[in-house]
This record gives structure tokens, sequence and C-alpha cells, in this order.
């Protein structure tokens, strides 16, 4: 298995390693060194990047990351027998290629189609640009010998046998449009690696929780957020990202603030959720019923958005525009809407997983058998 060292892009990938470890397989996950710890904890064996700097920057990341993941995944000598890439990741059909063995590509997203991209909105397209720009870049392109050079087409035009998409099929926009090479499943949420003492039973309810995922941190939105709810009939518990909760502004009681938080576990505890609409913040709520405040930024998240106001487990509101005022608003319409309580309830309860984790590794066995 070969990733970039994203938790978005990885985390929902760790439980097919379980579980093909489980099944006896010898797994090799190759990623950066952050990820060792969740990576071995999966019984998978783990290859750290080479070429790769060891305590990256953001922009670091960014634009070493392809290079290093592919690089690595070629300077094995080791026979294996299949590769498992992820869908951002997708040089890895040319590794697989090279390597002379089959693939498999898992979407930790929504799947992509020609028509759903046709009617993506700008700002996804300028997301996708950014992407081809600065984290593969013309050189790596062309060093890496591929045929598709942007992510959109490479996505589209470059498709394995098989396609494992980490999102229930009710939540996929066009659903009826994939084939059976694409199967539909919800991952198991594995413990987060991080413990943290937080005081659920002092908490008046309801409980509101905010987060802007792994990669977007905005102290200026934090403090609009604390401003907006401070004092409130409503504890907060406030997902502050990279920013260390004791450089903003003194914290009123009702608001919980860390910078980083366990957030199934405090998902269990919420009754509402701002979010980023990250798909496994958003698989995350739906399985377990908590209804959202749709505050999507980039890439994908604003396609997830539109999907939650679609399916009524949500409302959204702007990113950057929204005022603290109707941001508190927002928040109030959903946790009082008795229609988005039921359908959140609904889902929750109906979650259509066609695919079990089971049947994707007979899937992948059958794969690797025939090859
Ligand atoms: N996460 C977490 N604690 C945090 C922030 C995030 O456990 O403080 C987990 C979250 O549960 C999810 C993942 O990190 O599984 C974030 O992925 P998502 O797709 O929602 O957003 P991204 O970080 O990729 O934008």
């Amino acid at each position: 298995m070969v990733n970039v060292p994203y938790s978005g892009h990885t985390n929902p990938t760790l439980p097919l390693a379980q579980e093909l470890v489980r099944r006896g397989h010898d797994v090799w996950y190759v990623n950066a060194e952050e990820f060792r710890d969740r990576i071995e904890a999966t019984g998978a064996r783990f290859v750290p990047f080479i070429n790769y700097p060891s305590s990256p920057t953001e922009q670091q990341k960014k634009t070493k990351c392809f290079r290093a993941a592919y690089d690595t995944a070629l300077s094995l000598e080791h026979k294996f027998d299949l590769l498992i890439y992820e869908m951002f990741f997708y040089p890895g059909i040319k590794i697989a290629e090279k390597l002379n063995i089959p693939c498999v590509r898992q979407f930790s997203q929504p799947a992509w189609s020609k028509t759903g991209i046709a009617d993506a909105t700008r700002l996804f397209r300028l997301s996708s640009k950014l992407i081809d720009v600065q984290v593969m870049g013309k050189k790596n392109a062309k060093y890496m010998e591929l045929e598709h050079k942007t992510l959109i087409s490479a996505v589209l035009n470059d498709k394995p046998v098989l396609n494992i998409v980490y999102v229930p099929r009710l939540f996929q926009q066009d659903s009826a449009s994939f084939g059976e090479d694409y199967l539909f499943t919800v991952p198991k949420s594995l413990n987060s690696p991080i413990a943290r003492k937080i005081p659920y039973d002092k908490m008046k309810k309801p409980v509101l929780y905010i987060s802007l995922g792994t990669i977007i941190s905005s102290k200026g939105f934090y403090k609009k957020c604390i401003r907006a709810f401070g004092g409130k009939e409503v504890s907060v518990i406030l997902n502050t990202g990279k920013v260390p909760p004791e450089t903003l502004r003194k914290m009123p009681d009702n608001i919980y603030a860390y910078s980083y938080v366990p957030q199934l576990e405090v998902l269990r505890h919420a009754d509402v959720f701002l979010t980023h609409c990250g798909m496994n913040s958003v698989n995350e709520a739906m399985s377990l019923g908590v209804p959202m405040v749709a505050m999507p930024f980039i890439n994908d998240q604003l396609a997830n958005a539109k999907r939650i106001v679609e399916l009524n487990i949500g409302k959204r509101i702007r990113a950057f525009l929204s005022s603290g005022k109707r941001i508190y608003k927002s928040v109030c319409a959903v946790l009082y809407d008795k229609s988005i309580s039921e359908q959140c309830e609904r889902i929750r309860a109906n979650l259509q997983v066609e695919s079990s984790m089971e049947e994707i590794i007979d899937k992948i066995e059958r794969i690797t058998l025939s090859c």
C-alpha cells in the first residue's frame, strides 16, 4: 500500500490494511514517518519515505510527498503481488505498471465520474489545478512518465480493475453510474492515536463540536466562534487545529478548546457538528447520527456540503464570509430542526454499507490470484 501523509487520505485505508493482515497477508505500507504508529498498529510493515525531510513543513509536505512515495515504492527489492493506492496519489497506477503487478484504488471521498466533474464548481476546479501545480508539478509528472498529468484527467481515465469507495452509496452523487468495479463501504474508524481527558460530564447540553479537520486552521474563525458562542446556552468543543488554544483570547467557561481531539469519541457526545466537510468527518457524523452545519472550503468538501443539504442531514454556511451571528443562527437552526434530526437517525440506522470488508478482500484476493 502506498499513500500520501495526510490523515484524511490515510486514516480510512487503515482498516483495510488491518483486515488484510488478519487474513494472513504480508502488507507493506509506504508513508511518511508521522504515520508509523498508526500503520504499525494495523499489523502492517511500515515503510518510511526515502528522500523526504524528517520534520517537513506543510509546504515541503505538499511539494515532496508525491516524489517520495513514488521513489520509495519503486526502491523496494521485494516481489509484491498487488499495489493498493489512494486516488489522490494517482501515480500509484504507474508504479503498479512498472512493477508489472495489478492494482486497486481507494477513494477517501466520493468517487469521481465524468458527469460529476462536469457539474463541479469553479472552486473545485481551481483546487485541483493547485494540486497539479503545487503537489505534482510538471517536473515530477515528466519524471514519472505519466500519460495523464492532471489530477482530474488521471482520476477519470486511469481506472484500475477495482475501486473501493469509503462513502455510503446513498451519499454518492450519481451512484447508479458506477459499475461493479466500484465497491462502497464506510470503514470502521480505528481508535484515535491520541487520548485526551475531556470533561464531558461538566458540559451542559446541547453540545456543539467545531472542527476544520487536520489541514485547515484559522485563528480568526476560532476567535469568531468564541465571541459567537461564549456565555450562550450551549457547550462547545472547539478543535483549534494547528493553533494552540492558549494563543486565543480568554476562554469562556462553556467553551472547551483543544488543538487535537479523539474525534469519534467527541462526536459521541455531540448534538451538532460544525464541520469543514472532509469526507471522514462526514462519514463519522453520519455513522453516529450527528446533524451538521456544513462549512466547506475546498476540494471535495464543496460537493460533500451540497450532498449534506440534499440529504437533509444539515445546513450549509459560507466559509469565510459568515458572521458569528450567522454561524450561531445556523447551529440553532440545525439543532432544533426535527426533520434533520429524524433524517440523521434514519441514515444512521440504515447506513447502507453495500460491501463488507470481507467481500472487498475476497475480490482483492481474486484479482491477485488471477494474475
Ligand atoms: N481527526 C481527529 N482529531 C482531530 C482532527 C481530526 O481524530 O482533532 C480525524 C477525524 O476523525 C477524521 C480525520 O482526522 O477521521 C480527518 O479527516 P477529514 O476527511 O474529515 O478531513 P481532513 O483533515 O482530511 O481535511
